[in-house]
């Protein structure tokens, strides 16, 4: 099976998000379950989890199926122990959401050095950052997004995110979501049917598919290598539509939740519709 949907709105409560996402007929979700762009917020009421919970089940949506996000402001490699700290608190409050609305993943980019320490020394605080916040936690994966190495942030090579990986204790709680334009812009060429096949490859050599645990799907305002994080809707960027059509007849990104991040949300219902109408008759959806 393939879940499509897109990053909706939590507004207003994140038992509005289900309902969003039934809305433009998607079969997969990501929300924020707090404000993204705020250290600290209220926590969860009971009255909105169970709420949040109802709606999954009414819509269909399993674990499985949703993707959420966690704060911009958070970063787990950072070189300063005191900002570090911050960034450790705000992540276990966020996989403490997760946990709090029976979710099993929780998605995040991996951090920045800021150019005060090493790649390695980043890498690896990173890697430190999630053991501490799995020791405290139950049942939520920590899926470490690949970027598009914008400024000094880490996560845009697949070396980077095994790195990480091989250093973190629970195998069983470390995934990784493929965002495809950071993919592009980062310096993988999936645009071509050749390159497809060699990035993936590699990833799957590197990193492994039994970490995907989800993916992003986005276009590119900007070209292959730029290392600039700039998404565009599906079709109108520099990636196009053939990458999108080989993702939704490739086996390997099935069940995972498969989300848009697409600039103009008005057009995330034709988008979800568009993807699923590139499903060959032989790939069921
Ligand atoms: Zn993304
Ligand atoms: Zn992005």
């Amino acid at each position: 099976m393939k879940y499509v949907g897109a990053h909706v709105s939590a507004s207003g409560g994140v038992e509005n998000a289900p309902v969003n996402a039934h809305n433009i007929g998607a079969k997969a979700f990501a929300l924020f379950t707090k404000n993204q762009r705020q250290w600290v917020s209220k926590p969860l009421t009971e009255k909105s989890i169970a709420l949040f919970k109802e709606n999954c089940e009414k819509f269909g949506y399993k674990p499985g199926q949703i993707l959420p996000h966690d704060s911009y402001l958070i970063n787990l490699g950072h070189p300063d122990s005191i900002a570090l700290e911050k960034s450790r608190n705000a992540f276990l409050d966020e996989m403490q959401r997760c946990e709090q609305l029976g979710l099993d993943r929780l998605n995040f980019h991996p951090g920045s050095h800021l150019k005060k320490i090493t790649e390695e020394a980043c890498l690896t605080t990173i890697a430190e950052s999630i053991n501490l916040t799995l020791d405290k936690t139950k049942g939520v994966i920590a899926v470490i997004e690949n970027t598009a190495g914008q400024g000094s942030n880490l996560g845009y090579k697949f070396d980077h995110l095994a790195y990480i990986i091989d250093k973190v204790e629970d195998k069983s709680r470390v995934g990784v979501c493929l965002d495809t334009c950071h993919t592009y812009t980062a310096g993988y060429d999936i645009k071509t049917e050749a390159g497809y096949k060699h990035t993936f490859d590699e990833f799957d050599s590197i990193v492994g598919f039994q970490y995907l645990k989800g993916m992003h799907l986005n276009d590119s305002k900007k070209e292959l290598g730029t290392r600039v994080d700039r998404h565009h809707s599906i079709g109108q960027g520099f990636i196009g539509e053939p990458l999108f059509k080989r993702i939704m007849n490739d086996a390997r990104f099935d069940d995972i939740p498969l989300i848009l991040e697409t600039p103009d949300d008005s057009l995330w219902a034709q988008e979800i519709a568009l993807l699923y109408s590139f499903v060959e008759a032989n790939h069921p959806a």
